[in-house]
């Protein structure tokens, strides 16, 4: 197993064979060697740096009926909210003086958000901030939507794949949504020239490991800048609430694995990863992520953007998120910066 680990290491990939492999057979032991070489690799490019973004939340309306979600439009018991473009503006005035220079706009697929209010809300924040990166995550739109969304000033775009089999696909999402669209998208964003995100959840209902196989392999080849996985979780509300919680033990252990294969990526201790295990998200950065998102969102609205039961940091205010995040990685070595963050392509 450990020569799997260093042929990762040398040659940056694996056969299919081998992926399922090194997913199967792992342990502690293999856990820990891959640790090792994750974090070298990382302090190799970025040192002890963690990027910070700030997310910011702004409607939890979502047209969609994702079966893991908690904002699916099924959900009849979920509290919805919008922020006004002049809430979305004061949590960047907080997020700027706090030090953060990506923002990050999350939200469900939300008709109310056009193109034309996209668009004025991108170009507003980047001619305030034109020091800030923009990232957008706010799902499926057209090629076109992208591009005036891109032109208004846009600079990232996170569109997790959630899994690249067709089948499992299938059996996380409604017959509306398909696993070619969300493909699609994310070529249509590249090549508009987005720094990309994509990623998966870690432990979702029915993932086999040649799905994580098959996820690994579909983002050797896409090699995005940023890739976000956490474990699924589950919310009351949705049909997957008796599923099991991804464990923090194999998210770590695919973190690493990412770490090999995508030296320079970007890749975030995720707020599902906190939610699991109370470490989750220093335990993360000891696996090899460099990037946090504390959350800017007003804390009036915090709790109603439940995609999953016991998200945490729901009541804390955005200074409070970034000052608790500053000493859990000052508590294992790490600081956090005031930059937009690497942009470089992975070589
Ligand atoms: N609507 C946009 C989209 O689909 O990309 C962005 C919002 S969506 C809620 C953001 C991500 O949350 C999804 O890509 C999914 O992986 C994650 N997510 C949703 N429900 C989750 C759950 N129960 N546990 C863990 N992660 C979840």
């Amino acid at each position: 197993m450990k020569l799997l680990i260093d042929k990762l290491k040398e040659s940056r990939s694996l056969s299919k064979a081998e992926w399922i492999q090194v997913i199967e057979e792992r342990n502690s032991d293999i856990s820990e060697y891959l640790f090792s070489l994750a974090r070298d690799i990382r302090h190799m490019h970025y040192g002890h740096e963690v990027y910070i973004r700030g997310l910011i939340e702004f409607t939890s309306y979502c047209k969609h009926d994702c079966y893991y979600c908690g904002i699916r439009s099924g959900n009849k018991a979920a509290v919805r909210y919008r922020l006004s473009k002049e809430d979305i503006l004061e949590c960047c005035k907080t997020g700027w003086n706090l030090g953060f220079r990506t923002f990050v706009l999350q939200g469900g697929e939300d008709d109310y958000y056009t193109d034309e209010r996209m668009v004025d809300i991108v170009g507003t924040i980047k001619s305030l901030y034109p020091d800030c990166a923009i990232t957008l995550s706010i799902g499926e739109r057209s090629k076109e939507s992208y591009r005036q969304l891109f032109d208004a000033g846009a600079d990232r775009y996170l569109l997790r794949h959630e899994t690249f089999s067709p089948a499992h696909y299938d059996m996380l999402h409604p017959p509306a949504l398909n696993v070619a669209t969300r493909r699609q998208c994310l070529y249509d964003l590249k090549s508009i020239g987005y720094e990309v995100g994509t990623g998966f959840m870690v432990g979702s209902p029915y993932q086999t490991s040649e799905n994580l196989a098959d996820d690994m392999l579909f983002i050797k080849e896409l090699n995005p800048h940023m890739v976000g996985i956490g474990p699924f979780i589950p919310h009351c509300n949705t049909s997957f609430k008796d599923q099991p919680s991804g464990t923090l033990e194999l998210t770590l252990y695919m973190l690493g694995l990412l770490r090999l294969m995508s030296p320079k990526v970007l890749l975030p201790a995720t707020t599902a990863l906190g939610t699991i295990d109370p470490n989750g998200r220093e335990l993360g950065i000891l696996a090899g992520t460099n990037v946090v998102m504390p959350n800017l969102s007003p804390t009036s609205v915090r709790k109603d953007y439940a995609l999953y039961d016991n998200k945490i940091c729901t009541d804390d205010e955005a200074y409070e998120c970034r000052q608790c995040l500053e000493k859990r990685m000052q508590s294992i070595g790490y600081y956090t910066v005031v930059a937009r963050g690497n942009s470089h392509v992975q070589s």
